[in-house]
């Protein structure tokens, strides 16, 4: 809206300035002044004043300054995160197609009592003379037997864990 808009605008409504001025509380001044103008400010508190009488066009929407900078810095973040994250989702991929091609020396105990020299499945700890092959037991009663055995072995890592504690350093 140009300041001529405006003036046309007060004109139509059958006010001079000075009545304009008075009926909303501004001085007659703020009104020229702004009739003069190429743009009139729609914020600006004068015309505000003036719009509580004339029917100015509504003043555009603009985000204040603050909140557009928080918005891109959000958006911003918001991709940093995606991008981290699509990263750290490719490491976790290759760490984990590392892990079941890896090949580990099986150390199984022996008939000789030496440990097994041979290099496990890939992926498992065994070679393939001492499970490493295994897909673990299939009938109900293999089953239990495991269960059992992972029951005892964990009581006696938990005793053993207590006695180092009370060892103390
Ligand atoms: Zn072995």
């Amino acid at each position: 809206m140009t300041g001529a808009d405006l003036a046309a605008i007060r004109k139509a409504a059958g006010l001079s300035q000075t009545e304009l001025a008075q009926r909303v509380g501004i001085g007659r001044h703020a009104v020229s002044y702004w009739e003069c103008r190429a743009k009139v400010e729609r914020t600006a508190w004068a015309v505000e004043r003036m719009a509580e009488v004339l029917n100015l066009p509504d003043a555009p929407v603009v985000l204040p300054v603050k909140m557009v900078f928080i918005d891109r810095r959000a958006q911003e973040m918001a991709r940093q995160d995606a991008l981290r994250l699509a990263m750290m989702q490719a490491v976790e991929a290759q760490l984990k197609a590392i892990k079941a091609n890896r090949r580990v020396r099986c150390g199984a105990k022996t008939r000789k009592g030496t440990a097994c020299r041979m290099k496990s499945e890939p992926g498992r700890r065994r070679c393939k003379f001492h499970g490493g092959k295994s897909t673990g037991p299939t009938t109900a009663d293999g089953k239990a037997r495991i269960a059992e055995a992972q029951r005892l072995r964990w009581a006696r890592w938990r005793s053993e864990r207590v006695k180092s504690c009370r060892a103390g350093p």
